[in-house]
């Protein structure tokens, strides 16, 4: 790099390496640059300053139960769950974590009963989103483990389970299946934004997770937070952030912190004024366009299939609308053994179905890559399937 900028966009916003028929392109993560478009024409109205005095401290306000939250962006998270009408925030705890990566930790400590003779088993229905196992197995923990797919749960005594909602990979909102009493359940909700899917109902559950990645698409300040209800499993979570890192970076928080006002200044009427054009909208017209170019592509052959999604009235945008989730779960007719494969041998790399507790059949692309990814994407798929029935 030898620019000003240390990112991988240049001046104009186009990407300085653009990808050629050579470059492999990487839609295995969600990595979400696809709204560097929108960050891009707010420019320095989203920038901030920090001096070398400030946040020195590992402290943020000795009053909250979360001390290492910096009010700043307590304030913007009540705000933007206010404005955009997804999650009820008035009885809840906010815990600020390194990514919401790190509050699922924290949660999945918080809720397991420590006086258990063995670990309890961490469910969710498959497919799943693939960390999740990855998390539970990780410390071969004596509180938990992990227990597979919530369908086929029938195990007695205390668990948890994990819901997305919307799902990932499978983008459909959902609920909890187990639903014992011994059971607790903790909600995923970090595609639960007006840009992946109409906004139904403000959700009211004792732990709901959201994160600065997919909500403003800023992954890489690694910011989450959890709604917490009870003050037990709260002050338990706030325990566990402070022994594995002594709470959260004040200068991600309060890029957040910024990020979140201005996202909230987008969506609220006075600021018509200021240009600024609401995030969400932008957002949902960006997904919806994808979809619909991916959608043709796929209809236009016969090699595979996508979910289809039912339209629903979005109580933030006033309209009806169909879900555009961040990632496409593409499945493959009979002829092909391996979906997965199949998009390597374009050089696309996606996720396989197995590592959500699926098979073969499936496969999960991201679809919040940089425009030119999205396009070459496009193009490569529509080969694949002109070569596909030429052999066929
Ligand atoms: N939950 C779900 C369902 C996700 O898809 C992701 C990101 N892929 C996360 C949590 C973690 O996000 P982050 O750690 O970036 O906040």
């Amino acid at each position: 790099m030898n620019g000003k900028k240390q990112d991988q966009t240049g001046e104009n916003g186009t990407n300085p390496n653009p990808p050629s028929s050579e470059t492999v392109i990487n839609l295995d993560h969600g990595d979400p640059t696809a709204f560097e478009t929108y960050w891009r024409k707010v420019g320095e109205r989203s920038a901030i300053t920090i001096t070398g005095d400030q946040s020195l401290s590992y402290f943020s306000n000795l009053k909250s139960l979360c001390w290492f939250l910096e009010p700043k962006l307590e304030e913007e998270i009540r705000r933007l769950h206010e404005v955009v009408g997804n999650a009820k925030v008035d009885d809840h705890y906010i815990i600020v974590g390194a990514g919401s990566s790190q509050l699922i930790q924290a949660a999945l400590y918080a809720v397991s009963p420590f006086d258990h003779p063995e670990p309890i088993s961490v469910v969710s229905a498959a497919p799943y989103y693939s960390s999740y196992q990855e998390v539970a197995d990780l410390m071969k923990s004596g509180l938990y483990k992990w227990g597979g797919d919530a369908n086929s749960f029938e195990k007695d005594g205390p668990y948890i389970e994990m819901v997305t909602s919307p799902n990932n990979p499978s983008g459909e909102m959902r609920e909890q299946v187990v639903n014992r009493p011994q059971g607790k359940t903790i909600y995923d909700l970090a595609y639960y934004w007006p840009q992946y899917t109409p906004i139904t109902s403000k959700l009211d559950h004792d732990i709901m997770l959201f994160t600065l990645s997919k909500c403003t698409g800023h992954a890489g300040s690694r910011i989450g937070w959890a709604l917490v209800r009870d003050k037990d499993v709260a002050r338990k979570m706030v325990n566990f952030l402070v022994i594995s890192t002594i709470g959260v970076s004040k200068e991600s928080q309060l890029r957040a912190a910024k990020i979140l006002g201005i996202i909230s200044d987008s969506c609220q009427d006075h600021d018509k004024s200021s240009e600024l054009e609401n995030f969400f909208e932008y957002g949902q017209h960006l997904m919806a366009k994808r979809w619909e170019k991916l959608r043709e592509v796929v209809e236009s052959n016969e090699l595979f299939s996508l979910p289809n999604y039912p339209s629903k009235y979005c109580l933030f945008t006033k309209h009806v609308a169909e879900a555009h989730p961040a990632f496409a779960w593409m499945s493959c007719n009979s002829d092909v053994e391996d979906c997965e494969i199949v998009l390597r041998g374009q050089k696309i790399l996606a996720r396989g179905g197995r590592r959500f507790g699926s098979d073969t059949k499936y496969v999960r692309v991201s679809m919040l890559s940089r425009e030119q990814e999205f396009n070459l994407f496009l193009q490569r798929l529509s080969a694949i399937q002109g070569n596909f029935t030429r052999e066929n």
